[in-house]
């Protein structure tokens, strides 16, 4: 069984800003392994430290067998437009056209204090824009158009329904979540 359960879309938890880690020590070290394979369990190719409750800013990732963690994570540079398939650990079960940034500039820190300088694109630039967004409080919800959104809601609902669990109404409606 995975160490820590995922928490999904309309856990508060979600929505807020993460804070930046400012020490790296035994407990940080215990909660990445755990992460890994609360990534794996589920499976994932990325995870933040707030999908799992807890409220710093670094995520962990494995796509095409490369491991990582980002302590710190920023984006300094983005360009150009690409469109890829993307899901979330957060959202169970759905996935949207998402159109973001092809290319990325990042910066921040791995596990042992090294500092991280990486152009990214392709399939990692959407791992790293999905993961930062979720340690700045969002999630993929709010990069849909209108149209994905309304499919959304009711996808959402029914999802609801089938759990009957405690989950609140997403906001997805809300302005500021207009992404262009
Ligand atoms: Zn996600």
């Amino acid at each position: 069984m995975a160490p820590h359960s995922i928490r999904t879309i309309g856990d508060p938890v979600l929505k807020q800003k993460t804070v930046e880690v400012t020490k790296v020590d035994g407990a940080l070290v215990k909660l990445v392994d755990d992460m890994f394979a609360t990534m794996y369990d589920a499976p994932g190719v990325g995870l933040a430290a707030n999908q799992v409750g807890v409220q710093q800013r670094f995520f962990v990732y494995d796509y095409d067998d490369r491991p990582g963690v980002v302590i710190n994570p920023v984006i300094v540079e983005s360009r150009g437009e690409a469109e890829f398939t993307e899901g979330c650990l957060s959202v169970p079960g759905l996935s949207w056209e998402i159109v973001r940034p092809a290319e990325i500039h990042v910066k921040g820190y791995d596990l042992d204090g090294n500092e991280l300088d990486l152009e990214l694109d392709d399939y990692a630039a959407r791992v790293f824009q999905h993961e930062i967004d979720h340690l700045e409080g969002r999630l993929l919800v709010e990069h849909l158009t209108d149209e994905q959104r309304k499919e959304a809601r009711k996808a959402l609902r029914e999802l609801r329904m089938r759990d009957a669990g405690p989950l609140p109404e997403p906001e997805l409606a809300v302005g500021r979540l207009r992404l262009r």
